[in-house]
């Protein structure tokens, strides 16, 4: 919004950040043991099929030709996931053809008897009966919310597609890749202009008065801090990475692994060396191990819970936030959606371009 703000409509902007660099959780920094950047917050993948969105970040960064695939271990066994016709004739020990899948599907369902799934264990074991549900889906998703599947939104799982083939790519979308030089080089790349003020560092509500200067807030923070959580507090995930350095070239062989197994503590290790197939080889790496947990007060907020309680605070904030007058409120922390980075591109795209039509 920042760049739309001052490219398009010669605003001028301050972009106000509690961090000491820019980017939010897409933030990437070069390891400076192993010569590997890494994704300081988690793996990101950029994908979409918005060509708008896509032809945007063009101008900021040139992506490369990484294609995400996920493997999961489970019971000391490697599948990939989605969940693809290799992950099920590797956990039934068969030969399924494609066109046998949706009927042997189907009668794994058939013995669950869900017919009106309505939560997110329902939705998957009606998607895909209840071995795979309890291999794949149960553990992992146990771990990353803390929440009994049957507790949480079916829509978590409209994320993860059901492959009938052979195609292990983890996303399904037009367009792939990693930025060539990093994502904060595009971030920099993004904010370069001379109507674009970086505040870095510097705590929105420490503003006080300054705040009066004005004209317009885009608050990308979380919605209820905004609010001095008056309404009591909307929950979210953090997460914690214990990091890891190895002398030899390749820990894990694949970027993202997946650990399906409810007594594995954590969720996933992340290997960034893998996302630059196209940059010289080092001869060490760098891992991520990635563990889910409740976000305390301090904590950095990752993932809104999509619970009916979390829902219902939301609706009243949301009313809160219409009520608010110069104040725009986006991003998944603002908009408390569990938002990708391309739908975020899209919503500040979209607003930017309202901001800027009804500019008086
Ligand atoms: N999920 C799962 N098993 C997996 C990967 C994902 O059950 O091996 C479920 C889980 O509920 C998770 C959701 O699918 O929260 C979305 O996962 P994804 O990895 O796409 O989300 P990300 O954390 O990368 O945004």
């Amino acid at each position: 919004m920042a760049e739309r703000l001052a490219a398009v409509a010669g605003l001028r902007v301050t972009l106000i950040d509690k961090r000491a660099q820019v980017g939010g959780q897409c933030y990437s920094r070069m390891d400076p043991e192993t010569g590997v950047e890494c994704h300081a917050y988690g793996s990101h993948i950029f994908h979409t099929s918005n060509e708008a969105v896509w032809n945007y970040l063009q101008r900021f960064a040139r992506f490369n030709g990484y294609r995400h695939v996920v493997h999961a271990k489970y019971r000391n066994r490697v599948y990939t996931m989605p969940i693809n016709l290799g992950t099920i004739n590797a956990f039934y020990g068969g030969s399924l053809e494609p066109r046998e899948v949706a009927a042997f599907l189907q009668r794994e369902v058939e013995q669950a008897g869900i017919n009106q799934p309505a939560n997110l264990e329902e939705k998957a074991v009606a998607l895909l009966g209840r071995p795979l549900y309890e291999a794949f889906i149960k553990g992992y998703t146990h771990k990353q919310w803390e929440t009994d599947p049957r507790q949480l939104s079916a829509d978590i799982i409209t994320r993860l597609p059901v492959r009938h083939n052979y195609n292990t790519r983890y996303y399904d979308d037009l367009y792939e890749g990693i930025p060539w030089d990093g994502y904060t080089r595009l971030f920099e790349r993004l904010l370069d202009h001379p109507l674009i003020e970086l505040q870095l560092n510097t705590n929105f509500f420490d503003l006080g008065a300054r705040r009066k200067e004005y004209d317009l807030v885009v608050y990308s923070g979380p919605l209820d801090q905004y609010f001095n959580y008056c309404e009591g507090r909307l929950e979210w995930r953090t997460l914690r990475f214990d990091v890891r350095r190895y002398s030899e070239p390749d820990a894990q062989g694949c970027s993202v692994m997946n650990y399906a197994d409810l007594e594995v503590p954590y969720t996933r290790i992340h290997e960034f060396k893998h996302f630059h197939p196209e940059r010289r080889p080092t001869p060490g790496t760098i891992t991520y191990t990635e563990y889910s947990r409740a976000a305390g007060p301090e904590d950095d907020p990752y993932y809104p819970i999509n619970t009916p309680r979390n829902i219902e605070l939301l609706q009243k904030y949301q009313a809160l936030a219409q009520a608010e007058e110069q104040v725009v409120f986006g991003g998944r922390l603002g908009s408390y959606q569990y938002l990708d980075m391309d739908d975020t591109v899209a919503q500040a795209l979209a607003v930017a371009e309202q901001i800027i039509r009804l500019r008086p």
